[in-house]
């Protein structure tokens, strides 16, 4: 497959400390961006519904061996109030993201999906809850849900080996992802910045790998380290690396939804602004209850775990306002052809 960058030229983005280069390559991703969404960015109701997990991912912090963590699980109650929270704020697409959570069976997932999908037949439902079988996927398709976001982490498996227990496959992962797009979900891949032992080759595999996958969103975080995690003392990503394979991504898949990520606000304050600067178009602003916002604790420091789903609405929406972008609530799918200057304008 033609690309539009050849190997040195990516890794040449991807080293760069030149700030007059880096601002090129942020000022012709909004370009490209702008081209197909303007200057939209679209807004996602995320719900971290459950903090249990089975997997022993060395960075994360809600990984099985972290015993020093408060474990919680929603409820299907809490998980329709949130959405309705949501709804009435205006949020067309609900995320559920949790850890992999053995209580959540296929069944359990299935009896959520379905009474969303009951009370909001037009809204996006999202699922983020990790690695299960093709039929698990199909049939929570069948249900209702329309996208899953599962990041690769990494594209390179010797590097995937060491950020996670044998037990675990970036084979299986990959799989996966070709599942979930085969059965006909919106699907997110994606990778974390700056994870221990990352090579800047690595990067380069990554930007490959979603060339090939073509996924239709694409999340990218910097690793931050969370202290009680084998992880916990290796340094955080680079900002500034983070920004420049967004902007790599929005160059390399133009149609792409791609989010300004919580830890990107995390490691700097104007952090997913900047990233929005540099291509992204999507916000996923947190619909959890409150009570169990500081336990979806996946690295140390995270923002946004004191306000309530309404006070984070308005926040981002200010947030975006000032960087003179326009918040969008409509449900933001991907689309095959969407460029704006062409004539065919479509009204959402
Ligand atoms: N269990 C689901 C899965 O595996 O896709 C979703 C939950 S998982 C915790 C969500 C994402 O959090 C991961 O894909 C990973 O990229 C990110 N994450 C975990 N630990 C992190 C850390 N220390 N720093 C930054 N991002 C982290």
């Amino acid at each position: 497959m033609s690309s539009r960058f050849s190997d040195a030229e990516l890794l040449h983005y991807i080293t760069t400390e030149e700030t007059g280069v880096a601002e090129k390559l942020f000022a012709e991703a909004r370009k490209v961006r702008e081209e197909y969404y303007r200057t939209d960015v679209y807004f996602r109701g995320l719900i971290e519904f459950t903090n249990y997990c089975k997997n022993d991912c060395f960075y994360c912090g809600i990984r099985a061996g972290n015993q020093s963590i408060e474990r919680y699980r929603l409820t299907l109650e809490q998980i329709l109030n949130s959405c309705r929270v949501g709804d009435l704020l205006g949020y067309q697409t609900f995320v559920l993201q949790g850890g992999e959570d053995p209580y959540f069976t296929d069944e359990r997932i299935l009896e959520i999906v379905e009474n969303i999908r009951k009370t909001y037949p037009d809204h996006a439902i999202t699922l983020s809850i990790g690695e299960r079988s093709r039929e698990s996927y199909e049939a929570f398709f069948r249900a209702g849900a329309n996208r899953y976001l599962l990041r690769h982490e990494t594209a390179n498996e010797e590097h995937y080996q060491k950020m996670h227990p044998r037990s675990m496959s970036l084979q299986n992962r990959k799989q996966c992802l070709y599942d979930l797009k085969d059965i006909g979900y919106q699907v997110g891949a994606g990778f974390m910045v700056g994870t221990p032992f990352q090579t800047q080759e690595n990067l380069l595999e990554d930007l490959r790998f979603i060339e090939e996958l073509q996924p239709h969103m694409v999340g990218i975080g910097p690793f931050i380290p969370q202290a009680s995690t084998p992880f916990g003392s290796y340094p955080q990503g680079s900002f500034e690396q983070t920004l420049r394979m967004v902007a790599l991504t929005r160059l390399l898949l133009p149609r792409a939804l791609i989010p300004a990520t919580t830890a990107l606000g995390t490691i700097s304050p104007e952090g997913r602004e900047r990233g929005l600067m540099a291509g992204a178009n999507v916000v996923m602003p947190n619909l959890s209850p409150k009570a169990v916002r500081k336990l979806y604790a996946l690295y140390d420091n995270k923002i946004c775990t004191g306000d309530e789903a309404a006070e984070c609405r308005l926040c981002m929406e200010g947030r975006i306002r000032n960087f003179g972008f326009v918040p969008n609530m409509c449900r933001g799918d991907f689309k095959e052809s969407r460029k704006i200057n062409r004539k065919v304008e479509e009204v959402e």
